[in-house]
């Protein structure tokens, strides 16, 4: 598997533990104690009813994609190397869409609908940092 190294975002005390997670390949979203239903991106509220009361859950890791666009022209400099490539939203099972790039897919193999799974794309140059991608499952 070929992947593209990204620059993670930095995290702060609302996001360590899901990229901490996502180190040991795993992927997190998070659960409201109050109403029961499940956000993405993380959040130390509930966006559904305001409540503080959240925790994390490991997610199964399968969704389908909801939407894509396959890149082939970026100007910024840390995307220029890497097109083509593609952005997506996928739908994860337990609910929430969430942002992503599609890997280990032809773009033209990709439809609305299909089957993902994630899988943890390196993201540094010190091999132990990773990022959510998905890709056919
Ligand atoms: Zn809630």
């Amino acid at each position: 598997m070929a992947y593209q190294t990204y620059q993670l975002p930095v995290s702060d005390s609302s996001t360590e533990e899901y990229w901490s997670a996502a180190n040991r390949r795993e992927l997190l979203i998070k659960r409201c104690n109050s109403c029961a239903r499940v956000h993405f991106y993380p959040r130390p509220f509930c966006p559904f009813c305001w409540s503080t009361n959240v925790h994390w859950e490991i997610a199964s890791g399968l969704a389908t994609v909801y939407t894509f666009s396959v890149v082939r022209q970026n100007d910024t400099p840390e995307f220029a190397s890497r097109v083509p490539y593609v952005a997506a939203i996928v739908e994860l099972a337990e609910g929430p869409r969430m942002m992503t790039n599609l890997v280990n897919v032809e773009p033209s193999q990709i439809l609305i609908g299909m089957a993902v799974r994630v899988d943890f794309a390196p993201a540094g140059q010190d091999e132990t940092s990773f990022i959510p991608v998905f890709g056919p499952e």
